[in-house]
Protein backbone atom coordinates (compact mmCIF):
# COMPACT_ATOMS: atom_id res chain seq x y z
CA UNK A 1 0.00 0.00 0.00
CA UNK A 2 2.77 2.56 0.76
CA UNK A 3 4.94 1.06 -1.58
CA UNK A 4 1.82 1.77 -4.16
CA UNK A 5 1.05 5.39 -2.93
CA UNK A 6 5.26 6.23 -3.37
CA UNK A 7 4.71 4.59 -6.84
CA UNK A 8 1.91 7.15 -7.44
CA UNK A 9 3.76 9.94 -5.88
CA UNK A 10 7.13 9.37 -8.02
CA UNK A 11 4.72 8.79 -11.15
CA UNK A 12 2.77 12.34 -11.15
CA UNK A 13 4.78 14.29 -8.84
CA UNK A 14 8.22 14.00 -8.30
CA UNK A 15 10.37 11.72 -10.51
CA UNK A 16 13.36 12.67 -11.70
CA UNK A 17 11.58 12.54 -15.49
CA UNK A 18 10.52 16.25 -14.30
CA UNK A 19 12.36 18.99 -13.84
CA UNK A 20 13.69 20.71 -10.72
CA UNK A 21 11.07 23.34 -11.03
CA UNK A 22 8.71 21.45 -11.18
CA UNK A 23 9.41 18.59 -8.29
CA UNK A 24 10.26 21.97 -6.01
CA UNK A 25 7.08 23.06 -7.15
CA UNK A 26 4.83 20.28 -6.63
CA UNK A 27 6.54 19.85 -3.15
CA UNK A 28 5.32 23.75 -2.17
CA UNK A 29 2.35 22.33 -3.89
CA UNK A 30 1.48 19.65 -1.34
CA UNK A 31 2.47 21.29 1.20
CA UNK A 32 0.50 24.78 1.14
CA UNK A 33 -2.22 22.57 0.33
CA UNK A 34 -1.58 20.93 3.34
CA UNK A 35 -1.61 23.76 5.22
CA UNK A 36 -4.26 25.68 3.79
CA UNK A 37 -6.76 22.71 5.01
CA UNK A 38 -4.90 22.84 8.52
CA UNK A 39 -5.06 26.87 8.49
CA UNK A 40 -8.31 27.03 6.87
CA UNK A 41 -9.77 24.41 9.94
CA UNK A 42 -8.06 26.66 12.79
CA UNK A 43 -9.32 30.00 11.18
CA UNK A 44 -12.72 28.71 10.72
CA UNK A 45 -12.75 27.12 14.10
CA UNK A 46 -11.37 30.46 15.94
CA UNK A 47 -13.40 32.01 13.66
CA UNK A 48 -10.66 34.50 12.09
CA UNK A 49 -12.50 36.55 9.47
CA UNK A 50 -14.87 35.68 7.07
CA UNK A 51 -13.48 36.91 4.11
CA UNK A 52 -10.00 35.37 5.16
CA UNK A 53 -11.81 31.84 5.51
CA UNK A 54 -13.40 32.16 1.94
CA UNK A 55 -10.50 32.89 0.40
CA UNK A 56 -8.64 30.16 2.39
CA UNK A 57 -11.26 27.80 1.34
CA UNK A 58 -11.44 28.95 -2.20
CA UNK A 59 -7.58 28.36 -2.31
CA UNK A 60 -8.21 24.66 -0.92
CA UNK A 61 -10.58 24.20 -3.91
CA UNK A 62 -8.20 25.68 -6.67
CA UNK A 63 -5.44 23.34 -5.17
CA UNK A 64 -7.64 20.21 -5.46
CA UNK A 65 -7.95 20.89 -8.68
CA UNK A 66 -4.35 21.07 -9.88
CA UNK A 67 -3.42 18.25 -7.78
CA UNK A 68 -5.64 15.94 -8.74
CA UNK A 69 -7.72 16.50 -11.95
CA UNK A 70 -5.84 18.78 -14.28
CA UNK A 71 -2.03 17.73 -13.91
CA UNK A 72 -1.59 19.61 -17.60
CA UNK A 73 -1.73 23.12 -16.28
CA UNK A 74 0.56 22.48 -13.96
CA UNK A 75 3.59 24.23 -15.62
CA UNK A 76 1.77 26.89 -17.23
CA UNK A 77 0.37 28.10 -13.78
CA UNK A 78 3.55 27.08 -11.65
CA UNK A 79 5.19 31.12 -11.74
CA UNK A 80 1.15 33.14 -11.64
CA UNK A 81 0.42 30.88 -8.77
CA UNK A 82 3.57 31.50 -6.98
CA UNK A 83 3.24 35.16 -7.68
CA UNK A 84 0.05 35.10 -6.76
CA UNK A 85 0.91 33.14 -3.57
CA UNK A 86 3.76 35.54 -2.72
CA UNK A 87 1.95 38.87 -3.66
CA UNK A 88 -1.78 38.32 -2.70
CA UNK A 89 -2.62 35.08 -0.79
CA UNK A 90 0.07 35.61 2.25
CA UNK A 91 -0.21 39.21 2.52
CA UNK A 92 -4.01 39.06 2.60
CA UNK A 93 -3.65 36.53 5.05
CA UNK A 94 -1.36 38.56 6.46
CA UNK A 95 -4.15 41.17 7.27
CA UNK A 96 -6.36 37.89 8.48
CA UNK A 97 -4.46 36.34 10.64
CA UNK A 98 -3.20 39.42 13.30
CA UNK A 99 -0.35 41.37 11.11
CA UNK A 100 3.05 40.60 12.51
CA UNK A 101 1.87 39.46 15.65
CA UNK A 102 0.45 36.49 13.48
CA UNK A 103 2.14 34.05 11.07
CA UNK A 104 1.71 34.76 7.69
CA UNK A 105 5.14 36.24 8.02
CA UNK A 106 7.12 32.67 8.14
CA UNK A 107 5.15 31.48 5.49
CA UNK A 108 6.35 34.67 3.52
CA UNK A 109 9.54 33.31 3.94
CA UNK A 110 8.75 29.95 2.62
CA UNK A 111 7.24 31.47 -0.49
CA UNK A 112 10.42 33.83 -0.40
CA UNK A 113 12.73 31.07 -0.90
CA UNK A 114 10.82 29.54 -3.53
CA UNK A 115 10.62 32.36 -5.92
CA UNK A 116 14.49 32.62 -5.88
CA UNK A 117 14.36 28.91 -6.97
CA UNK A 118 11.62 29.00 -9.56
CA UNK A 119 13.01 32.63 -11.20
CA UNK A 120 16.37 33.30 -12.89
CA UNK A 121 18.40 36.02 -13.51
CA UNK A 122 17.48 39.44 -13.60
CA UNK A 123 13.34 38.59 -13.25
CA UNK A 124 14.24 36.71 -9.70
CA UNK A 125 16.16 40.03 -8.66
CA UNK A 126 12.87 42.39 -9.40
CA UNK A 127 10.12 39.63 -8.44
CA UNK A 128 12.35 39.70 -4.58
CA UNK A 129 12.86 43.15 -3.87
CA UNK A 130 9.41 43.60 -5.06
CA UNK A 131 8.44 41.02 -2.52
CA UNK A 132 10.08 42.38 0.29
CA UNK A 133 8.63 46.01 -0.25
CA UNK A 134 5.39 44.65 -0.46
CA UNK A 135 5.83 43.32 3.47
CA UNK A 136 7.02 46.22 4.49
CA UNK A 137 4.23 48.58 2.83
CA UNK A 138 1.68 45.50 4.93
CA UNK A 139 3.76 46.10 8.11
CA UNK A 140 3.71 49.82 8.27
CA UNK A 141 0.04 49.50 6.83
CA UNK A 142 -0.79 47.69 9.84
CA UNK A 143 1.43 49.65 12.23
CA UNK A 144 -0.54 53.14 11.12
CA UNK A 145 -3.82 51.35 10.70
CA UNK A 146 -4.32 48.32 13.32
CA UNK A 147 -8.19 48.64 12.66
CA UNK A 148 -6.86 47.05 9.26
CA UNK A 149 -5.76 43.84 10.82
CA UNK A 150 -8.14 41.05 12.40
CA UNK A 151 -6.02 40.24 15.52
CA UNK A 152 -6.11 37.00 17.68
CA UNK A 153 -9.07 36.90 19.91
CA UNK A 154 -7.08 35.66 23.21
CA UNK A 155 -3.52 34.47 23.20
CA UNK A 156 -4.23 30.72 23.49
CA UNK A 157 -5.51 31.45 19.89
CA UNK A 158 -2.02 32.84 19.37
CA UNK A 159 -0.12 30.01 20.20
CA UNK A 160 -2.10 27.66 18.46
CA UNK A 161 -1.24 29.90 15.38
CA UNK A 162 1.76 29.86 16.11
CA UNK A 163 2.66 26.11 17.06
CA UNK A 164 0.62 25.18 13.62
CA UNK A 165 2.66 27.71 11.62
CA UNK A 166 6.20 26.93 12.68
CA UNK A 167 5.81 22.91 12.46
CA UNK A 168 4.73 23.50 8.84
CA UNK A 169 6.98 25.99 7.88
CA UNK A 170 10.04 24.27 9.30
CA UNK A 171 9.00 21.19 8.03
CA UNK A 172 8.31 23.15 4.61
CA UNK A 173 11.66 24.35 4.79
CA UNK A 174 13.65 21.30 5.65
CA UNK A 175 11.78 18.90 3.23
CA UNK A 176 12.73 21.60 0.40
CA UNK A 177 16.24 22.00 1.30
CA UNK A 178 17.02 18.50 1.78
CA UNK A 179 15.35 17.38 -1.66
CA UNK A 180 17.16 20.40 -3.28
CA UNK A 181 20.48 19.09 -2.16
CA UNK A 182 19.97 15.54 -3.52
CA UNK A 183 19.06 16.89 -6.34
CA UNK A 184 22.45 18.86 -6.42
CA UNK A 185 24.31 15.46 -5.48
CA UNK A 186 22.76 13.73 -8.19
CA UNK A 187 24.01 16.27 -10.82
CA UNK A 188 27.46 16.74 -9.65
CA UNK A 189 27.51 12.66 -9.66
CA UNK A 190 26.60 12.48 -13.48
CA UNK A 191 28.87 15.71 -13.75
CA UNK A 192 31.59 14.10 -12.22
CA UNK A 193 31.08 10.80 -14.38
CA UNK A 194 30.72 12.91 -17.46
CA UNK A 195 34.02 14.26 -17.18
CA UNK A 196 36.04 10.80 -17.23
CA UNK A 197 34.17 9.28 -20.45
CA UNK A 198 34.33 9.09 -23.87
CA UNK A 199 30.56 10.46 -25.20
CA UNK A 200 30.06 8.30 -27.79
CA UNK A 201 31.24 5.24 -26.43
CA UNK A 202 30.80 5.63 -22.68
CA UNK A 203 34.38 4.24 -21.99
CA UNK A 204 36.72 6.16 -20.19
CA UNK A 205 38.80 8.83 -21.55
CA UNK A 206 42.40 9.46 -21.07
CA UNK A 207 42.18 12.24 -18.03
CA UNK A 208 40.39 8.81 -16.04
CA UNK A 209 42.97 6.79 -17.75
CA UNK A 210 45.87 8.48 -16.52
CA UNK A 211 45.25 9.07 -12.99
CA UNK A 212 44.15 5.43 -12.73
CA UNK A 213 47.00 4.22 -14.41
CA UNK A 214 49.27 6.36 -11.71
CA UNK A 215 47.28 5.21 -8.90
CA UNK A 216 47.67 1.26 -10.25
CA UNK A 217 51.49 1.35 -11.08
CA UNK A 218 51.98 3.15 -7.52
CA UNK A 219 50.08 -0.28 -5.75
CA UNK A 220 51.65 -2.32 -7.94
CA UNK A 221 55.07 -1.36 -7.04
CA UNK A 222 54.02 -2.00 -3.32
CA UNK A 223 52.59 -5.17 -3.62
CA UNK A 224 54.96 -6.53 -6.24
CA UNK A 225 52.25 -7.56 -8.37
CA UNK A 226 52.19 -6.65 -11.67
CA UNK A 227 49.01 -5.02 -14.13
CA UNK A 228 48.42 -5.84 -17.56
CA UNK A 229 47.76 -2.92 -20.28
CA UNK A 230 46.14 -3.99 -23.74
CA UNK A 231 46.14 -1.41 -26.89
CA UNK A 232 43.66 -2.31 -28.99
CA UNK A 233 43.22 -0.92 -32.40
CA UNK A 234 40.80 -1.92 -35.00
CA UNK A 235 42.30 -3.17 -38.64
CA UNK A 236 41.72 -1.27 -41.67
CA UNK A 237 38.46 0.96 -39.79
CA UNK A 238 38.83 3.67 -42.39
CA UNK A 239 37.64 1.52 -44.89
CA UNK A 240 35.02 0.76 -42.97
CA UNK A 241 34.09 4.35 -42.40
CA UNK A 242 34.79 5.52 -46.51
CA UNK A 243 32.78 2.05 -47.62
CA UNK A 244 29.66 2.92 -45.01
CA UNK A 245 30.05 6.16 -43.83
CA UNK A 246 30.76 7.81 -40.56
CA UNK A 247 27.83 7.18 -38.79
CA UNK A 248 27.69 3.26 -39.12
CA UNK A 249 31.26 3.53 -38.02
CA UNK A 250 29.79 5.24 -34.71
CA UNK A 251 27.84 2.21 -34.10
CA UNK A 252 30.83 -0.42 -34.88
CA UNK A 253 32.75 1.74 -32.23
CA UNK A 254 30.17 1.31 -29.73
CA UNK A 255 29.55 -2.19 -30.47
CA UNK A 256 33.21 -2.97 -29.79
CA UNK A 257 33.40 -1.53 -26.61
CA UNK A 258 30.50 -3.70 -25.42
CA UNK A 259 31.84 -6.27 -27.04
CA UNK A 260 35.24 -5.77 -24.68
CA UNK A 261 33.09 -5.06 -21.59
CA UNK A 262 31.17 -8.43 -22.12
CA UNK A 263 34.68 -10.48 -21.60
CA UNK A 264 36.29 -8.81 -18.94
CA UNK A 265 35.28 -8.20 -15.15
CA UNK A 266 33.89 -4.99 -13.61
CA UNK A 267 37.11 -4.12 -12.28
CA UNK A 268 38.56 -3.86 -15.35
CA UNK A 269 38.89 -0.49 -17.21
CA UNK A 270 38.30 0.40 -21.08
CA UNK A 271 39.79 3.60 -22.12
CA UNK A 272 39.37 5.32 -25.60
CA UNK A 273 42.76 6.30 -26.44
CA UNK A 274 41.86 7.39 -29.70
CA UNK A 275 39.88 7.26 -32.66
CA UNK A 276 39.39 3.84 -32.90
CA UNK A 277 42.40 2.98 -30.46
CA UNK A 278 41.50 1.29 -27.17
CA UNK A 279 43.36 0.52 -23.81
CA UNK A 280 42.76 -1.87 -21.61
CA UNK A 281 43.59 -2.15 -17.82
CA UNK A 282 43.41 -5.81 -16.79
CA UNK A 283 43.80 -6.44 -12.88
CA UNK A 284 44.68 -9.66 -13.11
CA UNK A 285 48.07 -11.06 -11.81
CA UNK A 286 48.30 -13.89 -14.06
CA UNK A 287 49.83 -13.62 -17.35
CA UNK A 288 48.60 -16.26 -19.22
CA UNK A 289 44.86 -14.60 -17.74
CA UNK A 290 46.07 -11.29 -19.50
CA UNK A 291 46.64 -13.10 -23.12
CA UNK A 292 43.80 -15.47 -23.01
CA UNK A 293 41.41 -12.52 -22.10
CA UNK A 294 42.90 -10.17 -25.00
CA UNK A 295 42.26 -13.69 -27.31
CA UNK A 296 38.42 -13.53 -25.83
CA UNK A 297 38.31 -9.85 -26.35
CA UNK A 298 39.52 -10.50 -30.02
CA UNK A 299 37.53 -13.41 -30.37
CA UNK A 300 34.06 -11.35 -28.98
CA UNK A 301 34.31 -8.56 -31.21
CA UNK A 302 35.40 -10.89 -34.61
CA UNK A 303 31.99 -12.64 -33.96
CA UNK A 304 29.85 -9.25 -33.82
CA UNK A 305 28.15 -9.33 -36.79
CA UNK A 306 26.84 -6.10 -38.32
CA UNK A 307 24.16 -4.42 -40.96
CA UNK A 308 25.37 -5.43 -44.15
CA UNK A 309 26.82 -8.24 -43.07
CA UNK A 310 29.70 -6.18 -41.91
CA UNK A 311 32.34 -7.97 -39.55
CA UNK A 312 35.64 -6.78 -38.11
CA UNK A 313 38.61 -7.57 -36.84
CA UNK A 314 41.18 -6.56 -33.96
CA UNK A 315 44.95 -6.56 -33.34
CA UNK A 316 46.00 -6.21 -29.43
CA UNK A 317 49.10 -5.58 -27.86
CA UNK A 318 49.42 -7.13 -24.28
CA UNK A 319 52.42 -5.99 -21.44
CA UNK A 320 52.72 -6.05 -17.97
CA UNK A 321 53.82 -3.83 -16.02
CA UNK A 322 57.57 -3.34 -14.30
CA UNK A 323 58.74 -1.76 -10.98
CA UNK A 324 60.25 0.71 -12.77
CA UNK A 325 57.44 2.13 -15.55
CA UNK A 326 56.03 5.29 -15.97
CA UNK A 327 52.76 5.24 -17.66
CA UNK A 328 54.46 6.36 -20.73
CA UNK A 329 56.69 3.30 -20.78
CA UNK A 330 54.18 0.84 -20.04
CA UNK A 331 51.72 2.32 -22.98
CA UNK A 332 55.09 2.49 -25.01
CA UNK A 333 55.65 -0.73 -24.64
CA UNK A 334 51.83 -1.99 -25.30
CA UNK A 335 51.52 0.05 -28.61
CA UNK A 336 55.20 -1.96 -29.66
CA UNK A 337 53.02 -5.06 -29.59
CA UNK A 338 50.76 -3.67 -31.24
CA UNK A 339 52.33 -2.23 -34.18
CA UNK A 340 53.58 -6.09 -34.42
CA UNK A 341 50.50 -7.56 -34.66
CA UNK A 342 49.66 -5.54 -37.16
CA UNK A 343 52.95 -5.99 -39.52
CA UNK A 344 52.19 -9.65 -38.76
CA UNK A 345 49.40 -9.48 -40.45
CA UNK A 346 46.54 -8.22 -37.88
CA UNK A 347 43.51 -9.90 -35.85
CA UNK A 348 46.11 -11.18 -33.91
CA UNK A 349 47.36 -10.75 -30.14
CA UNK A 350 51.52 -10.25 -28.84
CA UNK A 351 52.70 -10.05 -26.12
CA UNK A 352 55.47 -8.92 -24.39
P1 LIG B 1 44.84 -0.15 -39.34
O1 LIG B 1 44.38 -1.57 -39.51
O2 LIG B 1 46.26 0.04 -39.77
O3 LIG B 1 44.61 0.33 -37.96
O4 LIG B 1 43.97 0.70 -40.34
P2 LIG B 1 42.84 1.72 -39.98
O5 LIG B 1 42.11 2.09 -41.21
O6 LIG B 1 42.03 1.21 -38.86
O7 LIG B 1 43.70 2.94 -39.39
P3 LIG B 1 43.72 4.46 -39.67
O8 LIG B 1 44.48 5.07 -38.57
O9 LIG B 1 44.22 4.73 -41.08
O10 LIG B 1 42.22 4.93 -39.64
C1 LIG B 1 41.53 5.11 -38.46
C2 LIG B 1 40.17 5.62 -38.82
O11 LIG B 1 39.34 5.73 -37.68
C3 LIG B 1 40.19 6.95 -39.46
C4 LIG B 1 39.03 7.70 -38.86
O12 LIG B 1 38.15 8.12 -39.85
C5 LIG B 1 38.36 6.67 -38.00
N1 LIG B 1 37.82 7.25 -36.78
C6 LIG B 1 38.48 7.81 -35.76
N2 LIG B 1 37.62 8.26 -34.81
C7 LIG B 1 36.38 7.95 -35.25
C8 LIG B 1 35.06 8.15 -34.72
O13 LIG B 1 34.84 8.70 -33.64
N3 LIG B 1 34.01 7.71 -35.46
C9 LIG B 1 34.20 7.10 -36.66
N4 LIG B 1 33.14 6.69 -37.31
N5 LIG B 1 35.42 6.91 -37.18
C10 LIG B 1 36.49 7.32 -36.49
MG1 LIG C 1 42.91 0.87 -37.00
MG1 LIG D 1 44.51 3.56 -35.16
Amino acid sequence: MIERLKQFLIQNYFGKQFSLEYRVYMIFFFESYFLSIISGITNTLLNKGLFGQALQWSYIIFCTIIIFVIPRIRLIILKPHLLFIAFIYIPLMYFQTAGYDGTALLFAQLALFLLGIVFSGKTRMIIIVLNILTWLVCIIISFQFPQTVTFHRSSYDLLIDLIVALILTFTGLSILTTFISNIFADKNDTLAELSIRDALTGAYNRRFMTSFLQCELDTSRQTGNAIYVLMLDIDHFKQVNDTYGHGFGDHVLLACVQGIKSVLRKCDVVVRYGGEEFVIILLTQIPTNASQIAERIRHAISSLRFHYDVSITVSIGVTASRFEDTIEDILDRADQCLYKAKLNGRNQVVMK
